[in-house]
């Protein structure tokens, strides 16, 4: 009896528990999730400062300012980024001043150089300067703690980190930070037919593809992949290599071993030394899919074909491992898609097509299939950017007609 693909990610959801926070060095928490609310240490800005290179002044003092009737300033000092002024800006008064350099005391407005004119020199201190334009007070000054002030959460416990939040965890102090640790996953490949991708397959064999495109698959959903030696279709490799995957990993992702052949040997290890949830999920490529846990280790047994091992990591394994570092959008976002040719399928099961959208001169996002869809045949899952996602009980879907596509090329999250 096959399970639904929503039960089925049910089941394994409930098995994958968050893992424990670790704390890292600031970049290597890029694309992770934060354990932990992150204090700012300062205020951000930590000081009014000039938004503009120009001349620190009182608003008031220029109100009337215009390209005609400009208003003369004395000029007191050189503000440069980094430095500290030094003179108080009274009436007439106004000081140069750098983008981000403090603004000084007395001064509420910053005019852009642009706006002004040296008078009878170049308008530094000591000398004049002709202001062509009115302000309002606060005009291009940033405020002291406009971002953040010390003591408040710049980011909260949950959030993902990417290039800003990197930005604001570094100017908030944080040289390292908490994130949720990444899963271990052990790479299990089965079967007596393969060789490793450097020797030439003699007869009867094939290259260990899936170790790789599996090892791939964990590291763009930010698991760590362990590589395990392939196993041989014998029950005695397959218990060792389960059991030591258990004791080593935070998930076990095996290849092959899991339909009704005669030398399947991956369920009734998995029985043996764990529990099994489930062998079948009503879809395809890859109904065989087996779910379960070792020693509180969750396992998933992707079917061998490697494009049942591809579909079937998208739609399980990869929503699991993001659930263990506590991502909360679990996942890739589903588009309503115009299929550009007819499409059948039989009607007992989803189906998940290997297919590329494009836009047509409409605008309109149009799928076609990407190549051969047997199960074995993988250059389709290579030229396509998603998969059609095909429901159960229908049959025929008719050009120009609308379906769902889960796409591969977008983050979770995205709407
Ligand atoms: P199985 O699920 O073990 O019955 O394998 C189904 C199909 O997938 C067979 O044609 C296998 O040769 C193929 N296959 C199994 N494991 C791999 C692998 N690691 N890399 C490439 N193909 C594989
Ligand atoms: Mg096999």
């Amino acid at each position: 009896m096959s399970v639904t693909v929503e039960e089925a990610r049910r089941v394994l959801f409930a098995r994958c528990a968050r893992l424990e926070p670790e704390n890292v060095r600031l970049l290597d928490a890029l694309g992770r999730v934060l354990a932990a609310d992150a204090v700012s240490d300062v205020d951000v800005a930590p000081f009014d400062n000039s938004a503009m290179d120009g001349y620190a002044v009182r608003a008031q003092d220029v109100a009337g300012a215009e390209r005609g009737t400009p208003v003369e300033l004395d000029v007191l000092e050189h503000i440069a980024a980094g430095a500290w002024p030094e003179a108080e800006v009274g009436p007439g008064q106004a000081s140069r001043i750098m983008t981000g350099a403090p603004m000084p005391g007395g001064a509420d407005a910053v005019v852009m150089v642009e706006y002004t004119n040296g008078v009878g020199g170049d308008g530094g201190a000591g000398g004049r300067v002709a202001v062509e334009r009115p302000l309002t007070g606060g005009e291009n000054v940033r405020r002291r703690g406009e971002e953040v002030s010390a003591g408040d959460v710049v980011l909260s416990a949950g959030d993902v980190v990417g290039p800003a939040a990197i930005g604001l965890l570094a100017s908030t102090g944080h040289d390292t930070v908490d994130v949720f640790r990444r899963p271990e996953v052990a790479v299990v490949s089965t079967g007596d037919e393969l060789v490793e991708v450097r020797e030439k397959p003699g007869p009867g064999k094939i290259r260990n593809s899936n170790s790789y495109s599996i090892a791939a698959q964990v590291s763009l959903a930010g698991g760590v992949p362990l590589r395990f030696p392939i196993v041989p279709d014998d029950i005695e490799a397959t218990r060792q290599a389960l059991s030591r995957a258990a004791d080593e990993a935070d998930f076990i992702v095996a290849s092959g071993g899991v339909s009704v052949g005669d030398f399947d040997f991956v369920k009734p290890v998995l029985e043996e030394l764990g529990e099994m949830e489930y062998c079948r999920v009503a879809m395809r490529p890859g109904n065989p899919q087996t779910m379960g846990s070792i020693r509180g280790v969750p396992f998933f047994g992707l079917p061998g074909n490697p494009t049942s091992t591809y579909v079937g990591f998208e739609i399980f394994v990869r929503p699991a491992l993001r659930l263990m570092q506590g991502f909360s959008s679990l996942d890739r976002p589903v588009v309503r898609v115009i299929l550009a040719h007819d499409v059948k399928k039989r009607p007992d099961r989803r189906y998940y097509f290997r297919a590329r959208l494009e836009r047509d001169d409409d605008g309109r996002l149009v799928a076609s299939l990407s190549g051969r869809q047997s199960s074995a045949l993988l250059t389709a899952a290579h030229r396509g950017n998603c998969l059609l996602v095909l429901p159960e009980g229908e049959e025929r879907f008719e050009a120009g007609s609308e379906v769902d596509a889960m796409r591969l090329d977008t983050e979770e999250g995205t709407p």
